[in-house]
């Protein structure tokens, strides 16, 4: 039997919270991602980094490791961060348009150079109208000229090593995003300086190629997460999974990847969701996260599971999903779950595709 991945370990009754990275189109998401789950870090997979289906997972000794150097006392609780693989993908298109959102926190990047552009103010307002809470990440640091590279250094530490210039240059850059953000109604402010988070919105200086102020994003993503969101963080078992991508594998005929957000799933559970000629009502026929080794991975070797638990990246094999669309929610019929209901239910969704489909 092959082992379970981390995300399971829900001992102190959290799950992992969820976020995904948003921001304009070149300011650093992919690199983002790239580096914080960057396999440079010695021993295994880097650390217990898990890759699942759209996700990605970073379990909590993982991240302990990397923000060592910040002396953080604080305790960590969560079983780790999850973080969603693909931002332009089209289930967050959806989503923008409905009201629970997948998200538990959000990196919003910015390009330092570039400032506020048209998607990050779209991201923003997705955010605003969500209700998720977000750090921005202010990219490309080591653009500033004259920077002095400290490879994943915390951002102070790496900071301490610059000239003059660059503090200018990167204090002027900092107050022009600042006030930008001001003119979207936001207040935000260095996070080492945010004296009132929750108020005042953080920014970390981080830069996806060399590493700096990664350290920093990661302790200040977790630590806010557990910090603000614990009710949110507590592990229930009503399931909540939302549909990433409707896709077509080789064996399996049509999957719908999953993001599961609470609860436990298990082989044969009937689900029902949300289709383009209505509500499909099916059966489970196999749950499924990539192989945990690279080679097979690519080969689409699946590990399957008889039953998996919330915060994961999951994929789902069921007859009748060919209409199943991306961005909804699926909901699982329990033993006393009138069927109409939770047809309708599952149908709501469709009204916000639909809006969105009218609006774009
Ligand atoms: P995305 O469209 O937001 O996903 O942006 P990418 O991650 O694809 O990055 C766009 C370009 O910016 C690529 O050429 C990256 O190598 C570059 N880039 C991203 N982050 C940084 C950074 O921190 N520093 C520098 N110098 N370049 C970066």
């Amino acid at each position: 039997l092959l082992p379970v991945p981390c995300s399971q370990d829900v001992s102190n009754g959290l799950r992992s919270p969820i976020c995904c990275i948003l921001g304009h189109v070149d300011s650093g998401k992919t690199k983002l991602l790239d580096c914080i789950r960057s396999t440079k870090v010695q021993e295994g997979e880097a650390g217990g980094i898990t890759q699942q289906i759209g996700a990605t997972f970073f379990p909590v000794q993982n991240i302990r490791k990397r923000t060592k150097e910040l002396k953080a006392d604080a305790k960590l609780n969560v079983p780790g961060l999850l973080v969603i693989d693909t931002p332009g993908h089209e289930s967050f298109a959806n989503l923008r348009s409905r009201g629970s959102g997948l998200c538990d926190i959000a990196i919003l990047v910015v390009d330092i150079m570039h400032g506020l552009e048209p998607l990050t103010i779209e991201s923003l307002s997705l955010l605003k109208m969500r209700g998720t809470e977000f750090i921005v990440a202010l990219n490309k640091v080591d653009r500033l000229y004259g920077w002095k590279i400290c490879p994943n250094a915390p951002i102070l530490k790496a900071m301490k090593q610059q000239s003059k210039d660059v503090h200018i240059e990167f204090g002027n850059r900092l107050n022009q995003v600042i006030a930008q953000f001001k003119e979207q109604g936001l207040n935000t402010e260095l996070y080492y300086k945010n004296k009132e988070m929750g108020e005042t919105f953080s920014i970390v200086p981080t830069s996806a190629i060399t590493g700096e102020g990664i350290p920093d994003l990661l302790l200040l993503l977790v630590q806010w997460a557990q910090k603000t969101m614990i009710e949110k963080l507590t592990y229930q078992n009503q399931v909540q999974g939302i549909i990433l991508e409707v896709k077509v594998v080789e064996g399996y005929g049509t999957t719908i990847d999953v993001v599961l957000v609470n609860g436990v799933l298990r082989e044969g559970d009937r689900i029902v969701v949300c289709g383009m000629k209505g509500p499909i009502l099916t059966n489970i026929r196999a749950i499924l996260t990539p192989h945990p080794m690279k080679e097979l991975r690519v080969k689409g070797v699946f590990v399957h599971h008889k039953e998996i638990k919330a915060a994961q990246g999951i994929k789902i094999a069921a007859q009748g999903l060919k209409h199943a669309i991306a961005g909804t929610e699926m909901h699982v019929l329990g033993p006393d779950d009138d069927l109409e209901y939770v047809k309708e239910a599952a149908m709501e969704d469709m009204r916000y595709v639909m809006n969105r489909i009218g609006t774009s």
